[in-house]
């Protein structure tokens, strides 16, 4: 393989800003363990569109010189919630299992999944009664996205990973530990990346590629880069999604606020496993998507002042490399329906309705009217109050707000909404033991081309069979031009 000339999509200067990023001494936490082990984490950025790597580090610290255990690549980890948008919300809104708007009551639950003992998965913060889906992503609670995976079942949920490019699923993880990433093996940060921008490019897979061509010394093309691809949903659900994402980010109880951009959407998910052993941040803008992981190469819990370092790596480096971008915002389709909706039924606003927002539908999925608010129906929206905060875990942080109603009446309002609680979000129930312990490290972007990487540049796309809408009008089987 001598003289062999690789061009490599990585973008000089995302590299440079990531690289100074992950040199920062603030990131490395002394193990209690192993004198010699510190904190780790990893980071791969995607351009949304080519699906080139522009950017990889995987590990802290400075640079070593040798080749080894690369954890953007290489590693793979429990990513608790932040599988929730690909394994639930993808499939979920996709197949019109429920939109963003539905409601799903969020109270300690047990569930029968089969086996002796019910799972029974907590909340980290407290349960906040019924609520819909955005505000359910807003804070990641937990309750909800189980019963959102029952409803999908794990199985169909695993059809759509694979779909994304997820490889390293089990049967093992057939069960609904899968809505909170307690996973057998793991995900690696590079293909959670990947099946991130395949919400980031509207529905649409494209395998991540290093390298575009690999010439000889004379010139000679020796190996092209071809990515597989694949349709997995629509370009509507992928809007619908989006538009969630910015939940935690722009909520007002939302998990990743720290990742706001100025003209710029941002979409973006935290992860925190059991014992907080792992810590994640995975989004996306227009231009690109990004995972970040934090953690010990051996399990070990992260003390880092209550936030989350992996968000704080994550969003310092897309600040940077966004910098010169012009602002986007996440374009909906025309195809999409924004209707006025009532924040506490999830169905369509009416007159009576005191708090609304628009909220995103696929055709046809729009809710009906709002029946909780009406002139007539006092009796049972006090019944709903009071269901709901039965199930909230503080009831005094409460805010009360008194407004006035169109039907001359004077009508108290409670805002169910837990206190918050920084940087901190979720807590995934059983995760199994990850056991990985290889510490070399390599921080560098993989130049280097091995003979596998021939067996891997398989093309393909498949149309979307599970979505009800019309196939995309881009679904041709195009190839990714060569660049330099
Ligand atoms: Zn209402």
């Amino acid at each position: 393989m001598a003289n062999l000339k690789i061009y490599s999509t990585q973008n000089k200067d995302i590299q440079k800003t990531m690289e100074k990023e992950f040199n920062k001494k603030m990131y490395l936490l002394k193990s209690k363990n192993d004198e010699n082990a510190t904190s780790q984490a990893a980071m791969v950025v995607i351009d949304n569109k080519t699906g080139y790597v522009v950017g990889c580090v995987g590990g802290l610290g400075e640079k070593e010189t040798s080749r080894g255990f690369n954890r953007a690549t290489q590693a793979k980890r429990q990513t608790g919630s932040a599988i929730k948008p690909l394994a639930i919300l993808a499939p979920g809104i996709d197949k019109k299992i429920f939109t963003a708007s539905t409601t799903f009551v969020d109270e300690e639950t047990d569930f029968n999944d089969g086996s002796d003992e019910p799972y029974h998965p907590t909340n980290y913060d407290g349960y906040l009664g019924e609520i819909t889906v955005r505000r359910a992503v807003e804070s990641s609670q937990n309750i909800p996205f189980v019963k959102m995976m029952e409803e999908i079942t794990p199985k169909t949920s695993i059809k759509y990973l694979k779909k994304m490019g997820i490889s390293t699923l089990t049967d093992k993880d057939e069960n609904l530990a899968l809505a909170l990433g307690g996973l057998d093996i793991g995900m690696s940060p590079l293909e959670t990346a990947a099946a991130y921008a395949t919400i980031a490019n509207d529905g649409k897979y494209i395998e991540p590629t290093f390298f575009t061509k690999i010439e000889t010394s004379e010139g000679k093309t020796v190996l092209k880069s071809k990515q597989k691809k694949k349709n997995v949903f629509s370009k509507e659900t992928a809007y619908i999604i989006k538009e969630l994402l910015t939940e935690p980010v722009n909520g007002t109880y939302g998990t990743a606020t720290y990742c706001k951009m100025k003209n710029m959407d941002v979409a973006a998910k935290t992860g925190t496993t059991n014992e907080n052993y792992d810590r994640w941040l995975c989004g996306f803008t227009p231009y690109y998507s990004a995972a970040t992981w934090f953690g010990f190469d051996i399990n070990e819990t992260i003390n880092f002042n209550k936030r989350n370092p992996a968000g704080l790596i994550w969003s310092s480096i897309m600040d940077d490399i966004h910098e010169k971008l012009e602002g986007k915002r996440f374009e909906k389709p025309n195809k999409v329906i924004s209707c006025t909706i009532c924040k506490k039924s999830g169905k369509k606003a009416t007159k009576y309705c005191i708090d609304t927002y628009e909220e995103y539908y696929l055709k046809g999925t729009e809710p009906t009217e709002c029946t909780y608010h009406s002139s007539k129906n006092k009796g049972k929206k006090n019944e709903i109050n009071k269901s709901v905060n039965k199930n909230t875990v503080d009831e005094s942080k409460n805010t009360e707000n008194v407004k006035k109603e169109t039907d001359d009446s004077v009508e108290k309002e409670v805002i169910e909404e837990a206190p918050k609680v920084e940087a901190s979000d979720e807590i995934i129930e059983d995760p199994s033991e990850n056991t990985e312990n290889d510490t070399s490290s390599d921080n560098n972007i993989q130049n280097n081309v091995t003979e596998d990487s021939k067996e891997d540049i398989i093309e393909e796309t498949e149309s979307s069979e599970d979505s009800t809408d019309k196939p995309l009008q881009d679904a041709s089987n195009e190839k990714i031009e060569n660049v330099a």
